[in-house]
């Protein structure tokens, strides 16, 4: 590995039109912007899915964490259709089945329900990107 600083790639799927494309979007937002801002980042699935080289290069050299909304898995599937490796996949799906009490709706903007899921479900996969981000210093 160079001596250049890695960060870890967060992939949402597209999600468009749907309440948990929106939590694994937001939840991705929340890492990049609020939780670990600086050592993680994102690009387009679709950049990706057209080999643009800048965008492969990124989820070539760091680490790839995806976040799909629903069991359909779209952002994992595609991401590992063009041969990428994923660290770890989550889904937004099922951090609504552990908190069986925050009910998220909402499409442009989620209820407070959802906005509490994000929180939640962003500090967990935080745990994932330090956990990551240890393996490569080891
Ligand atoms: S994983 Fe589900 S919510 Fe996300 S883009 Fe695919 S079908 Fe849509």
């Amino acid at each position: 590995m160079s001596g250049k600083k890695r960060k870890v790639v967060v992939l949402p799927c597209s999600g468009i039109g749907k309440t948990l494309g929106t939590v694994g979007r937001e939840i991705a937002y929340e890492l990049i912007e609020d939780l670990r801002p600086g050592v993680t980042t994102t690009t387009c699935l679709p950049l990706l899915m057209i080999e643009d080289p800048d965008a492969k290069k990124l989820v070539t050299d760091n680490p790839v964490i995806t976040i799909d909304g629903c069991p359909f898995g779209c952002a994992r599937k595609s991401a590992e259709s063009i041969g990428v490796t994923v660290s770890k996949g989550y889904r937004a799906i099922d951090f609504c089945r552990v908190h069986k009490d925050l009910k998220p709706e909402g499409i442009s903007e989620l209820n407070e329900a959802g906005k509490k899921l994000v929180v939640l479900a962003a500090k967990e996969v935080a745990e994932e990107v330090d956990r990551l981000l240890a393996e490569e210093k080891s």
